[in-house]
């Protein structure tokens, strides 16, 4: 990084001290599956008209006192905010950069640890990155500072490995988690015989010592599918995401998260603790769910943004419910989407001992694109009378038209029967 001395330690101390300074985060993502992981905080200063201001300009100021110290904590202060801002849905690790002068930082691990647990986070959730250049020089204290932060349960990454002049002989001797391999090593974007020999010995090695790999940098489909070939465990880069502000890397990490987390707690038997996580993946997971009093003819849906067509009503009629849901239909779905949500034959089902039925029909969304959704009704019995009651699933099977996902129809695991008399017990009252 180059020192390009624009600001002076005055100027990014009064943004420090002012709020200017904020963290982005850059998820990374697992290599084969493409599921995101964990993030990296990286430092922006935003200036109060909004432009925002790389670290490229004033962290190589700061790193010439003890001022990166300073920017060090509070980055990693902020990561631990944001942290606790997911403490309700399922939370990323994420690493902070720490500059070489923490090395020589007394008690840096007692410290680290004071200020996670101060949010009463666990430890694993905050990741050390130290560059590969920051170790040369500090050799005789690297080894005990690194065993103290892994010792307090801390995972610490060599940053941008390969860019400087350490050695596999200089690193094989350092007890780190894991190696980030710096994006200069992919400059010939990994089609570069000699370029892919070097990689590949980078990726073995590193995986003969134990550590874990993160490719950083990376912009094209080509060097991911190298990188794929090496086993490298995870990718850090444009072609999936850039560093982004808080705000949007909660929203990336909620959508991100919904198909795999949510389908765990949908597995997992329901109890007085887990209920209100059951409720929380039920609404993320279907955009659409409709609690009924089939014998008294009422509803109360909750509908999400991502649904097809935001045309619904929230609360009515169940019958006129069902005529307006045929109507957005495909005209040859109709008359079963009519037949099958029929509420008499609902009734009827549920006397004859079914308990749920399930049907995919096209539906026009706003934009006037058909797509499949999937209907699951599950019946339950009132709690306080003799009331037919049931809980509608809703589900896009893909947020595509339906020409390119005619391959895909899949069933949704969905909800037991159990868990559907439970939320029953909480939704009953407002139908
Ligand atoms: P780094 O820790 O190696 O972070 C990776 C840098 O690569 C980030 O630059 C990121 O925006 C950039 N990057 C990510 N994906 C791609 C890609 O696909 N292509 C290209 N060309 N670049 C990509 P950024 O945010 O400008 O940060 C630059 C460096 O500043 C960081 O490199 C890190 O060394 C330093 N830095 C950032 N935040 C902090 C901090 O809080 N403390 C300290 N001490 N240093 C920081
Ligand atoms: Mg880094
Ligand atoms: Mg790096």
């Amino acid at each position: 990084m180059a020192n390009n001395a624009e600001y002076t330690e005055s100027d990014i101390r009064t943004a420090l001290n002012s709020g200017e300074l904020t963290a982005f985060y850059q998820p990374k993502y697992d290599t084969i599956t493409g599921q995101m992981k964990s993030a990296e905080a990286l430092v922006r200063w935003v200036k109060p008209d909004g432009t925002v201001i790389s670290p490229f300009f004033f962290v190589p100021v700061a790193e010439e006192s003890d001022l990166i110290m300073d920017i060090d904590w509070y980055v990693c202060e902020l990561s631990c905010k944001t942290l606790v801002k997911q403490n309700f849905m399922p939370q990323f690790p994420i690493s902070v950069n720490f500059s070489r002068r923490h090395i020589q930082e007394a008690n840096f691990a007692e410290k680290l640890s004071a200020l996670v647990d101060k949010y009463e986070l666990p430890h694993p959730l905050i990741m050390i990155e130290i560059t590969e250049s920051a170790m040369i020089g500090n050799e005789s204290s690297l080894l005990p500072w690194i065993t103290s932060i892994r010792d307090a349960d801390f995972k610490v990454a060599i940053d941008d490995f390969g860019s400087g002049l350490s050695s596999l002989q200089f690193v094989k001797d350092i007890p780190v988690d894991i190696l980030k391999i710096d994006k200069s090593l992919l400059s010939h974007n990994c089609e570069d015989e000699k370029e892919r020999i070097v990689l590949e010995s980078i990726f073995t090695f590193a995986h003969r010592l134990h550590m874990k790999t993160v490719a950083e940098g990376v912009e094209t489909k080509e060097q991911l599918g190298f990188l794929r070939s090496c086993d490298c465990n995870r990718i850090q880069g444009y072609l999936f995401a850039k560093p982004m502000p808080e705000e949007e890397y909660l929203k990336l990490c909620m959508e991100h998260k919904v198909m795999e987390e949510a389908t765990d707690v949908l597995q997992a038997q329901s109890s007085a603790g887990t209920m209100n996580l059951l409720i929380d993946a039920i609404f993320r997971r279907y955009p659409l769910v409709i609690f009924t009093n089939l014998t008294r003819n009422s509803f109360y849906m909750m509908a999400y943004e991502n649904f097809t067509t935001t045309s619904c009503p929230s609360t009515g009629v169940f019958d006129e419910l069902i005529v307006h849901g045929a109507s957005s239909m495909h005209p040859d779905d109709r008359d079963i989407f009519a037949s099958t949500f029929n509420r008499e034959r609902l009734i009827e089902e549920y006397k004859n001992g079914t308990q749920t039925l399930r049907l995919v029909t096209r539906q026009l969304g706003d934009d006037g694109v058909y797509r499949r959704v999937e209907t699951v009704d599950y019946f339950v019995k009132s709690n306080y009378s003799d009331d037919v009651l049931a809980i509608t699933l809703c589900e896009n099977l893909a947020d595509a038209p339906i020409e390119e996902i005619e391959s895909q129809i899949r069933c949704v695991e969905g909800i037991s029967a159990q868990q559907a008399a439970e939320i029953m017990k909480i939704f009953e009252k407002y139908v």
